[in-house]
């Protein structure tokens, strides 16, 4: 038989039955009043969870189309630009930027560790020109399981007046982000993470600073033009035909997250990532992160040593349908990751572990059954 499938990674997120049987919508019109009821509910949602008033548009796209978005939407080619980079997906935004003809200074942070607001205002007090015309960071990097003190690097950048650019893919749902409220320009999501739906939507945030930039700004652009995006919104369409199916998903995704309530949703994260960390404590397997900065959404660990990471996440998955996300970048084969958000529950963790335990025996490791399962009950009472 084949086994039943335990989906554990940060991204595409397993999917709520209610949001699965809302895929089968049959298609109609993209440009009716009937979708345009859909998203005009999906945008009032996304603001909800951005905590904005600012506008929110909606690509057809995974979220890297959104960081896209954000970079040729507020900048010219040859603008200077400091990236906050603490992993893979802030390595993606220097890529990006490059391909562009951005001139970045890449701030590498060692793999682990959360980027300290305190060197971000050094280096913008450098600054004297003001050349940096925006900052750009992950809220959430999934790579290494870290979270960003978004709200002071933040205020940091609005003292120097930089665009403050947010790739919130990973982290929107799982922990707090105040959009407006710590002045945030851009802010990129995407469907399939903390929003339980497939990938196909993508989602960015433009403050009116973020939009006098796009003024100014001369970067080529076409399918991500925002400016196209908003003229469309403003009479509930999109500019391209969207991708309907993740529309009708996400109406009933929105529904079920705002009766769950913001709070409820961040401690609901909050305690699975507790859970996670003292279930590896535990094992006597490692973690990545210190607690301060560890991702509400993703938990690396290190296995011990002759252990091999991607033997362990294989064996999990071939015995027991517990499928794992590896590492990435210089981390590929030292770790692994357990995702912890979107539609993954409490009785998802304690299936993890047992399943680690019982694995982790197997291949020579020191672990007396029902060690992590019970530091994880203990946490998730
Ligand atoms: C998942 C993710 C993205 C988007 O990746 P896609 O594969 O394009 O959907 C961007 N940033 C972060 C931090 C992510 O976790």
């Amino acid at each position: 038989m084949a086994l039943k499938q335990y989906l554990l990674i940060p991204g595409p997120t397993p999917v709520p039955p209610e949001v699965l049987s809302a895929l089968s919508h049959p298609m109609i019109n993209h440009r009716s009043s009937d979708f345009k009821a859909v998203l005009s509910e999906v945008t009032e949602g996304l603001k909800w969870a951005y905590q904005t008033k600012n506008d929110v548009l909606i690509l057809t796209a995974s979220g890297t189309g959104a960081m896209e978005a954000a970079i040729v939407n507020t900048l010219s080619p040859g603008d200077k630009i400091l990236i906050l980079n603490i992993g893979a997906f802030g390595s993606r935004f220097v890529k990006i930027a490059k391909a562009y003809g951005l001139n970045v200074d890449d701030m590498k942070i060692e793999r682990g560790k959360a980027a300290d607001p305190k060197a971000v205002a050094q280096k913008l007090k450098e600054d004297k020109n003001k050349e940096i015309k925006a900052v750009i960071f992950q809220m959430n990097e999934t790579s290494t399981g870290v979270i960003n003190d978004v709200k002071s690097i933040a205020a940091v950048v609005k003292e120097h007046g930089a665009l403050v650019i947010v790739d919130a893919v990973s982290g929107l749902l799982t922990a707090d982000l105040k959009t407006d409220e710590w002045g945030l320009d851009v802010v990129a999501a995407g469907s399939q993470k903390a929003f339980m739906v497939p990938p196909g939507l993508s989602f960015v945030s433009m403050s009116e600073k973020a939009w006098k930039a796009y003024e100014a700004s001369k970067m080529p652009r076409f399918y991500f033009d925002l400016g196209a995006a908003k003229k469309f919104a403003a009479t509930g369409e999109t500019p391209w035909t969207p991708c309907l199916t993740i529309a009708f998903g996400m109406q009933v995704s929105m529904r079920m997250l705002k009766a769950e309530g913001l709070e409820n949703i961040f401690a609901r994260h909050n305690k699975l990532s507790k859970a996670v960390r003292a279930g590896v404590k535990a094992l006597g397997f490692g973690l990545l992160t210190d607690d301060r900065c560890a991702s509400k959404a993703v938990t690396p660990v290190i296995p011990p040593a002759g252990i091999d990471a991607e033997a362990l996440r294989k064996a999990v998955r071939e015995q027991f349908g517990v499928v794992l996300a590896g590492g990435q970048e210089d981390l590929k084969g030292k770790l692994f990751r357990i995702g912890h958000l979107g539609y993954i529950d409490k009785m998802d963790m304690v299936t993890a572990f047992a399943a680690l335990e019982i694995v982790g025996t197997q291949m020579g490791a020191n672990i007396k059954m029902g060690s992590s399962v019970a530091a994880v009950e203990e946490m998730l009472k």
